[in-house]
């Protein structure tokens, strides 16, 4: 057999064989396993070197206690995790997610996926992921403070601005990152650069917010661009209702397309008229309620429960914006058939294996989370700039770089695909250019 393959697949077998209950985990391995043969063939010097080992095995696993008390005085315990993946080229940098399902395969999978992604965006940010798996739906803004303050007691000794930065993710957002912040500052004093994604009056930048979403309708402009389309007159769905989907609907509304449908965990939202991105953003930020409210301000629109990725409608570019796995191999088909010609996503990892086959073999351009929904982590590291700096930039001189990193990670992604001849798989295309900076960049540092 050949060397590159048999490699692959003694290094799969291994990992499967440490931690055989680490399903999401093991699903991001193999995604990007699957993608690396072309290049250790060429360089056979990466399969002496046990690059996709040590690659795979993150640098540092810290788990911990969070104890904190409800308004009613009960004791509740959660677990904490921080996981510092990769730190060849640049501090450990990757969000929070708090969430019930957060556990070390979730927190492992995140990380792994942030070492490619923080990587694609060309700035000096390693990859790491932490988070818990306490819930801060219907939980007090006191509640949530406490919990907070409780988390980064214990985490404050494992971060700092030059060694690792956390950030938001699912469930952690500027309200859960003012609080971090705040009890990191008690506890080592001003140092503004250790997380971002905070409130612009305590150092955050302008446009972090809108970031992840703006980044991943920039990202695919450029893809239907290629295809020698727009988003002008196209039909999109978005799933999800939070941070990255409030602002990918508002900007593909500017671009001129229509986002027809979007959801929550219980159910989504048809209007065919075009969400209106202030309501979701009114219920979702502000009253923190479901979005099946929605249909309260605009009774023209429709409310469904179960899975978006159900709805029977006429579409063509698909978004998916909520959580991993959204999507299996059905459900991708049902896209296809509703007319979809692109998908890119602002979640990671959503589309499970069978999906992404799916969009394979139907020859769709389909972008991974990890080149596409790189413009919140890249903002995170403008941030980073700014505080180290001193100084903030304006909103449009944000914006624009954000739009020129989302547009050369497309270009890298596009043409080393072409090169590792897989023209068009985007897939291949971001973990090939992913790992070649990696790769080089751990090899040069020696054994460590
Ligand atoms: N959680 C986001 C992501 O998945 C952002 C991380 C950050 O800003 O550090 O990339």
């Amino acid at each position: 057999m050949q060397e590159a393959v048999r490699y692959i697949e003694e290094t799969y077998k291994k990992i499967k064989k440490r931690d055989p209950e680490q399903v999401e985990f093991l699903q991001a391995v193999k995604e990007f396993l699957c993608s690396i043969e072309p290049v250790l063939t060429a360089h056979p010097e990466f399969i002496q070197q046990n690059i996709l080992e040590r690659m795979i095995e993150p640098e540092r696993i810290i788990q911990f206690r969070v104890p904190w008390m409800t308004d009613q005085g009960e004791i509740k315990v959660n677990r904490g995790f921080r996981v510092q993946f990769n730190s060849a080229i640049g501090p450990y940098k990757g969000g929070l997610r708090f969430h019930p399902s957060v556990n070390q395969s979730i927190i492992k999978f995140l990380g792994f996926e942030q070492v490619f992604k923080n990587s694609l965006t060309g700035l000096p940010i390693g990859g790491g992921k932490g988070g818990s798996d306490f819930d801060p739906k219907g939980k007090t803004n006191n509640e949530v403070m406490r919990f907070c303050q409780s988390f980064m007691t214990e985490l404050q000794q494992h971060i700092g601005p030059d060694f690792d930065v956390p950030a938001g993710d699912i469930g952690v957002g500027a309200r859960e990152i003012g609080y971090l912040y705040g009890q990191y500052k008690r506890l080592n004093g001003f140092e503004a650069g250790v997380l971002t994604g905070k409130p612009v009056f305590l150092g955050g930048s302008l446009g972090r917010t809108e970031a992840t979403g703006y980044g991943v309708v920039y990202f695919t402009d450029e893809m239907l661009k290629d295809m020698g389309q727009s988003f002008k007159g196209k039909k999109v769905v978005v799933s999800g209702s939070g941070n990255v989907a409030i602002y990918a609907i508002q900007k593909v509304h500017e671009l001129g397309g229509t986002v027809i449908a979007c959801s929550d965990s219980n159910g989504y939202i048809w209007d065919p008229n075009g969400i209106n991105y202030s309501t979701i953003k009114q219920i979702k930020e502000v009253e923190r309620k479901r979005i099946s409210e929605y249909i309260h301000h605009h009774p023209k629109a429709y409310y469904y429960e179960g899975s978006i990725w159900d709805i029977e409608k006429n579409y063509q570019v698909a978004l998916p914006c909520a959580t991993q796995n959204e999507i299996d191999g059905m459900k991708a088909k049902k896209m296809i058939r509703n007319g979809v010609i692109a998908v890119a996503e602002g979640a990671n990892m959503p589309s499970d294996l069978d999906a992404i086959e799916v969009y394979q073999d139907a020859k769709i351009p389909y972008a991974p989370g990890k080149a596409a929904n790189a413009g919140g982590v890249a903002v995170s590291a403008l941030e980073m700039s700014q505080n180290s700096q001193r100084l903030s930039w304006t909103f449009d001189e944000v914006d624009e770089k954000l739009k020129n990193i989302m547009k050369s990670i497309y270009i890298e992604v596009r043409d080393t695909a072409e090169m590792y001849h897989t023209p068009g798989n985007f897939v291949a295309g971001a973990n090939i250019a992913g790992f070649m900076h990696i790769a080089e960049s751990m090899i040069s540092q020696g054994l460590v």
